[in-house]
């Protein structure tokens, strides 16, 4: 046996026994023990017994410019050997946070971003988030303005907070009781809805309808904020109909209620906008970044701060005004190198014309297999953020099984492909550097895949 593989051997069993892996039951492990991933390159990754397969989930959504940017590479090395860490606590900085915060800046001059705040990823994020919002209130002089609300299906990370707006029982029901006042409305996707309709126009003013009721059920003068992710990811990929944003910016103006835009996912041009929410033509109050901003390399998040928001803190001379919240890693001096030179990257790549021209052949693709196979129930996405829902029976969308989507994962690994599988959906959100020849390996994995379980 190779010095390589007894250690690989060591690590496996180790990830078996030691270690909690995150979203998995620890007893599945023995049965199903976890891929050993010990190399990546461009957008491939391999295995231990060096199988390569096209990552088409870019790690966790996150991978955006592929597993071997040297600049990025470098940017982290050398900002290790100037100064590997300092905090950013109340009377200290570091050059990198400071360039990083006046670049990300730029990038979000049409949203009219003012400030940011730094994270460890995208949970962090969201919890700093939910607490400027509930703070911004206290500020006003409306400290009743504590509620939350936000998508059934939305997906906002694994805080207490962010699980309390978490519109999935799946991460919540271990962990309950969780945040109370916070409230969960109907999600504008127009394949699965209780309204049972799929016209777009019409499911945004049934869901507003529903929303504008909950507030009014609420007390508008009780709600701080609204959460929601422009397209949603874990989820399932649901993109809302076009006017539904806008509509819903103006349905939240009206109450006064501040919008926070998670776009854990869809910030740096993974819909084939740069951001989700100008995508959608909105100005959000809050914005949850992480992921694609650092694209991996390092654990790095943000919040970025609206005007709004910023005015009310830069008004208030109390001690209420003051952010007793911070993470020790927060503008972490690597991550913020990290930061740049992916922001850098990303700019000079023009990632959202990749990710938007390949996005769209993407689909064209999975909804021609559509065709072929009648397990396919669903193909839906935006720019490189895909999904393809699996089911036993087209016409009433019946679920695929757990076994048949584990041979379909499987299969797919097996052709070339590494695809993410949630409950009965495919995801797919390969790195947005993605060359056509790759995407078709995606495809032809897929194919092979649904050929032989069908
Ligand atoms: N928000 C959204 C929309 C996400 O998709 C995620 C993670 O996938 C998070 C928040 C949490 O991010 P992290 O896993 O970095 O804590």
């Amino acid at each position: 046996m190779s010095e390589t593989l007894s250690r690989t051997n060591l690590s496996r069993e180790h990830s078996v026994k030691r270690v909690f892996h995150p979203m998995a039951h620890p007893n599945d492990m023995d049965a199903m023990p976890p891929r050993v991933i010990s190399r990546g390159e461009g957008v491939y990754v391999f295995d231990d017994a060096g199988h390569k397969t096209v990552d088409a989930g870019a790690g966790l959504w996150n991978v955006n410019l592929g597993y071997s940017n040297h600049a990025i590479k470098e940017a982290i090395a050398s900002q290790l050997e100037e100064l590997p860490y300092y905090s950013a606590f109340k009377g200290s900085t570091n050059e990198r946070l400071i360039e990083l915060s006046h670049t990300l800046a730029e990038w979000l001059e049409p949203e009219n971003i003012k400030r940011f705040f730094f994270t460890s990823g995208g949970s962090d994020s969201v919890e700093t988030a939910l607490r400027l919002a509930r703070q911004f209130w206290k500020l006003q002089g409306q400290g009743d303005r504590i509620k939350f609300l936000s998508l059934k299906r939305g997906y906002h990370g694994t805080h207490f907070g962010g699980a309390s707006v978490n519109g999935n029982s799946t991460f919540r029901r271990s962990y309950e009781p969780l945040l109370p006042g916070c409230f969960h409305v109907a999600v504008p996707f127009d394949y699965r809805n209780v309204f049972g309709v799929s016209d777009a126009e019409r499911l945004t003013d049934l869901c507003l309808a529903a929303l504008e009721d909950e507030i009014q059920f609420q007390g508008g003068d009780t709600i701080a904020a609204f959460i929601a992710e422009p397209v949603l990811g874990a989820g399932g990929v649901i993109v809302p109909p076009p006017n539904y944003w806008p509509r819903l910016k103006a349905l939240l103006d009206r109450y006064g209620i501040l919008l926070i835009a998670d776009e854990v996912i869809t910030g740096f041009g993974r819909t084939g906008s740069w951001f989700g929410c100008r995508g959608w033509g909105v100005q959000p109050d809050l914005m949850c970044l992480a992921k694609a901003l650092t694209c991996g390399y390092f654990p790095l998040g943000a919040v970025a701060i609206g005007e709004r928001v910023e005015r009310a803190f830069k008004a208030d001379n109390s001690a209420m005004g003051t952010i007793s919240h911070g993470y020790t890693y927060s503008g972490h001096p690597v991550g913020c190198a990290a930061a740049l030179a992916c922001l850098r990257e990303t700019a000079a790549l023009d990632v959202v014309t990749t990710a938007r021209r390949e996005g769209d052949y993407l689909l064209a693709a999975f909804r021609g297999m559509a065709d072929r196979f009648e397990t396919i129930g669903n193909v839906r996405g935006k720019g490189l953020m895909m999904a393809i829902e699996v089911v036993s029976d087209r016409a009433v969308k019946t679920p695929a099984g757990k076994t048949y989507m584990a041979a379909l994962a499987k299969a797919t690994y097996e052709a070339g492909a590494l695809v993410r599988v949630l409950g009965h959906t495919i995801i797919l959100s390969p790195a947005l550097v993605i060359k056509r020849h790759e995407c078709d390996e995606i495809v032809a994995a897929l194919q092979a895949a649904f050929a032989a379980a069908s």
